[in-house]
């Protein structure tokens, strides 16, 4: 099959680098218009198109990465909504689902995850995988056969997201081994209620079994809306008095908005100085938290994205649940989380930290080998949506094209 092409696109300007002597125009919405070639997999040219009737109406994007999602338990919503729409319940929900999952059932559900992820635009995903005692034990080698299999289309790594207890117990210790062979990592749960005493003998514990393993963590830290950010704080304390180098992502991080500017600057910059990246999930916690009913609230705690970002803490933004007891929406789209993630936020599409936590940022989480801007020998990884405005991409209705190492998928 032919591996070489050429095409005149729209593309952000701030995902594309260019020689320094070259002039490339930027329209207003932060576009440019450029011809870009490829051959054997990668990029061969970028030349500037200054003419702007030539973008042929499709604007470019890198294939993008899902710094967070949850595909063992996608789209079980069916047999186990949570119409209460609250945390609670979709805790309670999802436990009674563990009681009748199988093997069979979460590779099915993983499957066709990643089938939508492929054709949406994803190049790669983490994804947490709920880790408890009673699982069937074929879970994991099915996970972990379906990167190999999907190699040619995607990386995935995989959290092990399990209660805290279990990185101090022999099982967990046997499971740390699994993940170190299969680029898997430590997960786990640190929201409120606390019992401060027991939980940090318990982060303890776990940060030195992935310093064993050398294994990086991903918890679900402080995704609530009482005791802002006493999660973050507690593990802080723990690596300051470790004194290790494990590498950590705190997922969700919501509450850390509830605290008052001053206190969020400051953790800001411990976070930062650990080199603790965030992901902010605004879908998920703009559905389940605080959640009210009766009455419609403006406090919506969700990781406070430009404070972080403006402290140097990298922020990623992904997006959680995809049809099941804790989101009942959602389909592995990018666009589908772009279109929502920037309003919610107030983020401008036209700025670059904007792209960044979205595209570029969790590239870096996953330390994959491209982080994602187009150049000259990059990878020809691209999505090609119809359009020439920021308005087309998020209509709700995109046609796209999708290359995948030079190649239409
Ligand atoms: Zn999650």
């Amino acid at each position: 099959m032919k591996n070489f092409g050429k095409i005149q696109v729209f593309i952000p300007r701030s995902l594309c680098s260019i020689g320094k002597d070259i002039n490339l125009k930027v329209n207003d919405e932060g576009l440019s218009a450029i011809e870009i070639s490829w051959k054997n997999g990668l990029v061969t040219n970028i030349k500037p198109l200054n003419d702007k009737g030539k973008s042929n109406n499709q604007i470019l994007f890198p294939r993008f990465v899902e710094s967070h999602a949850h595909f063992d338990k996608s789209f079980s919503w069916v047999n186990f909504p949570n119409l209460k729409s609250n945390y609670e319940n979709a805790l309670s929900v999802n436990l009674e689902e563990h009681i009748t999952r199988t093997t069979e059932k979460v590779i099915k559900r993983a499957e066709k995850s990643l089938e939508l992820a492929i054709n949406n635009g994803y190049r790669a995903i983490r994804t947490h995988i709920d880790t408890y005692p009673s699982q069937d034990e074929g879970i994991w080698s099915g996970i972990f056969n379906l990167r190999k299999k999907y190699s040619e289309y995607l990386e995935l790594q995989f959290v092990a997201l399990s209660p805290l207890e279990l990185w101090s117990s022999e099982n967990g210790e046997l499971i740390a081994k699994k993940l170190a062979k299969n680029n898997g990592l430590l997960g786990g749960v640190l929201v409120p209620p606390f019992n401060k005493k027991t939980t940090k003998r318990l982060l303890v514990n776990m940060i030195r079994l992935a310093e064993k393993y050398s294994l990086e963590v991903d918890l679900h830290v402080d995704e609530s809306s009482i005791e802002p950010g006493v999660g973050i704080k507690m593990l802080l304390q723990t690596i300051e008095q470790l004194n290790c180098e494990v590498s950590i992502t705190c997922s969700h991080s919501s509450s850390l908005l509830l605290l008052k500017d001053k206190e969020l600057s400051n953790l800001g910059k411990r976070i930062s100085e650990k080199n603790i990246k965030i992901i902010a999930l605004p879908l998920t916690n703009f559905w389940l938290l605080n959640r009210d009913n009766e009455n419609s609230s403006l406090e919506r705690p969700v990781a406070p994205v430009k404070q972080l970002q403006k402290a140097f803490v990298d922020v990623s933004i992904g997006s959680d649940n995809v049809q099941d007891p804790w989101y009942p929406f959602g389909n592995f789209d990018p666009f589908y989380l772009m279109s929502f993630a920037m309003p919610m936020l107030q983020l401008n599409p036209w700025d670059r930290l904007s792209l960044s936590a979205l595209l570029i940022a969790p590239s870096r989480i996953l330390k994959l080998k491209w982080d994602g801007i187009i150049s000259i020998g990059s990878p020809a990884d691209f999505v090609i949506v119809e359009g020439d405005k920021w308005a087309d991409i998020f209509s709700g209705n995109l046609k796209r094209k999708v290359l995948i190492n030079g190649r239409w998928n």
